[in-house]
């Protein structure tokens, strides 16, 4: 088991688990040391504190016993003092008499019953009081107290000798526990020295790895593109795509880079149309000046790309597989546009000259235009859309009065700059009311949304209608004159009162036309003449064309014959 991890686990992810496990045994390995050098400190310190102490205790010894000697060899009274001092630090030195007591019990030639230190202490306190006490009351001639002398002496030699040996172990220990101390910082100091190392060299190695790695990224994005000025004009297209607002500035834009990038291609682009059952032809351009010879349209179903959802390369001789749509014996790379997980469309890429290698050479610099471009294309429809929802009226599909409002100003102006006519064609259904009641709501939509089918299919590209309110409908029709405009509703209406059989009730509509400059000059008078022209349609018994005057004849309306 373990042996197949390492096989599956490629070298470069091993090494870190090898620093790791040093890291880790190492730093245990500190724990570990730096608290038995923190116990040996703290016995160290133990041991210096006892040995201080009972020096302090063998130095009041001293004091007492030298003071008392003085005393009574001299009488001097002053030699009192270092004896009384001496019988003050006995006196507060119990835990160390104790630390003795105990040295004593355990030393190696200790024999049960023993005195004790502080027996022995005492002991030799009460001589040593005895022989002050003969020595003030008979003075230094008394013979008592010299006798003293000696006696007290063999019981301070015995002390004496209990403290040098305590203090000999005591410094021994000392210095045992020192040079453990100085041996564990010394190891301490190599584990934080590999340790440190191993981090430092987990470091370089983690480091070299990311280099190697982004090394390695920027030679795939280079051999993937090309080259750096390649990478630099797919980002500017794709900043500049970002600006496009329509399709016709996004194909510029796409135009211009594929020029630049791949000037002995061709090539062109296809966009699914709204109902996603074909492709038209959005823009082709090169190799060179030339326009191509490019399929207006293709069906999804012609093409391999979009069948199969990745790249395809259509080459050029006989047996090889090519889609329904490729044009001769050319090669094409076809690649389908995919964006949020949506097909927008195909990028092909061609050349009458060249062969399938050279286009499969330059495979991933198309794909990564097609990229861009799908994401591009992507964001346009999306941009579309909202606007079409905000702009279209849901029940028709026709553009909304508001929408109809900003565009009959920039008709005008336009039709001004040009010198040309602008005409509108105001229509109101008939008898609408009556036909809600008797069908139902229901059946006056479904005739309303024909309606408006039908008035679209009769309409050229340039004209927009609208839903003016209600059922009464309104065409602009920039570039007619009042003629053109009073044929086109006259088709019209003989297109709507055909409906009748199919909607299984009687349809019909009135329609009332006017024009700048023949008839009005301003946008308002334009949309007032055509309503009053449809007013009088009314008049006339409805399902009728009524034109306004033109401008100079008597009175405002002429019916049409
Ligand atoms: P006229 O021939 O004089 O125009 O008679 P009319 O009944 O059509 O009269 P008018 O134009 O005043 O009536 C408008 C009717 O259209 C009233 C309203 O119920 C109906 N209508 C307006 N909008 C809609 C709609 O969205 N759906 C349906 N089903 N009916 C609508
Ligand atoms: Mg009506
Ligand atoms: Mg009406």
């Amino acid at each position: 088991m373990g042996s197949l991890r390492r096989r599956i686990l490629p070298r470069s992810a091993r090494l870190p688990a090898i620093v790791l496990g040093i890291i880790l045994v190492t730093l245990g390995a500190t724990i570990v040391g730096f608290t038995f050098s923190t116990e040996t400190q703290r016995a160290l310190s133990a041991i210096r504190a006892q040995n201080r102490d009972v020096r302090v205790l063998q130095l009041a010894l001293l004091d007492l016993e030298t003071g008392a000697r003085g005393f009574v060899l001299s009488s001097r009274m002053d030699y009192l003092q270092p004896y009384n001092d001496g019988l003050k630090t006995l006196d507060g030195a119990k835990a160390t008499l104790a630390t003795l007591d105990r040295f004593v019990a355990s030393s190696p030639g200790a024999v049960p019953g023993t005195r004790t230190f502080s027996a022995l202490v005492a002991h030799l306190r009460a001589e040593i009081a005895t022989m002050v006490a003969g020595a003030q009351r008979g003075g230094a001639e008394v013979t008592g107290p010299r006798v003293g002398l000696d006696s007290t002496k063999v019981t301070m030699d015995v002390l004496r000798e209990y403290i040098v040996d305590f203090l000999t172990i005591g410094t021994d220990s000392a210095n045992a526990a020192e040079e453990d101390l100085a041996g564990m910082q010394k190891l301490l100091l190599l584990l934080q020295i590999v340790s440190g190392g191993t981090i430092l060299a987990a470091l370089v190695f983690a480091f070299r790895g990311t280099a190697r790695e982004s090394r390695a990224r920027a030679v795939a994005v280079t051999q993937a593109v090309g080259s750096r000025e390649q990478v630099e004009h797919l980002f500017a297209m794709t900043d500049m795509l970002q600006s496009a607002t329509g399709y016709d500035d996004a194909n510029a834009v796409l135009r211009a880079t594929v020029r630049r990038l791949l000037p002995n291609f061709g090539g062109a682009l296809y966009i699914f149309n709204n109902s996603g059952d074909r492709l038209d032809l959005s823009t082709a351009w090169g190799p060179g000046e030339a326009d191509p010879a490019a399929p207006k349209v293709i069906t999804p179903s012609q093409c391999w790309a979009l069948k199969r959802g990745k790249p395809h390369l259509n080459l050029g001789h006989e047996g090889a597989l090519r889609c329904g749509h490729a044009l001769g014996d050319q090669s094409a790379l076809e690649i389908p546009m995919l964006a949020r997980g949506e097909v927008y469309g195909l990028l092909q890429i061609f050349s009458p000259n060249l062969t399938g290698t050279d286009l499969d050479a330059i495979r991933p610099l198309a794909i990564a235009i097609a990229d861009s471009m799908s994401l591009a294309l992507s964001s346009i429809a999306l941009r579309e859309r909202l606007r079409n929802q905000a702009l279209r009226d849901p029940l028709t599909g026709l553009y909304n009065r508001r929408f109809m409002e900003e565009v009959l100003e920039s008709f005008a102006v336009q039709a001004e700059r040009r010198q040309s006519p602008l005409s509108a064609i105001m229509i109101d259904l008939d008898h609408f009311k009556k036909l809600n009641d008797t069908h139902g709501h229901a059946a006056g939509d479904t005739v309303l949304r024909d309606v408006a089918g039908v008035i679209m299919a009769s309409l050229r590209k340039s004209d927009i209608a609208c839903r003016y309110g209600g059922e009464e409908l309104i065409i602009l029709l920039p570039d007619s004159d009042l003629e053109t405009a009073l044929a086109k509703a006259e088709t019209v209406r003989i297109r709507i009162a055909e409906l009748s059989p199919s909607e299984g009730v009687a349809v019909s509509a009135s329609l009332g036309v006017a024009s700048i400059p023949e008839t009005s000059s301003t946008t308002e008078e334009l949309t007032a003449m055509a309503d009053e022209a449809l007013y009088k349609a009314k008049q006339r018994g409805r399902n009728n064309v009524v034109s306004a005057l033109r401008k100079g004849a008597i009175g405002r309306f002429v019916e049409l014959q």
